[in-house]
């Protein structure tokens, strides 16, 4: 295992809990609890941080896909550092690096941290 740095953070198991939870089960023993809704919250790409910066419209109308609870439909690794994740609105560009998953651990433990 040449290259390799003794450090590098990496999910060993990942696996859905129930209908809302991610767990991730880290190289460093650490296991984390992602609510899949916290998760899309924070989702990474260009179009869901723009949507985040706008300003609240009460006059939006919802479309159907919102108004049913939102579900991931699948999880890919790409490359080495990152998953993305595709969700049952179709929307598959969030691409979450391990660094921001790890990031948004909702365990008890690194809820302490802040
Ligand atoms: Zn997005």
């Amino acid at each position: 295992m040449s290259g390799s740095s003794p450090q590098a953070l990496v999910p060993v198991t990942l696996r859905r809990e129930g209908a809302d939870q991610l767990i991730i089960e880290w190289s460093d023993g650490h296991r984390s609890v992602h609510a899949w809704k916290n998760l899309r919250r924070h989702c990474p790409c260009a179009g869901c941080r723009e949507e985040r910066e706008k300003p609240p419209d009460p006059f939006r109308i919802l479309k159907p896909a919102e108004l049913v609870p939102l579900a991931p439909v699948a999880m890919a690794p790409v490359g080495r550092y990152a998953y993305k994740i595709t969700w049952s609105d179709g929307h598959d560009t969030g691409i979450f690096t391990l660094e921001h998953l790890r990031s948004l651990c909702e365990c008890p433990e690194c809820q302490k941290k802040g």
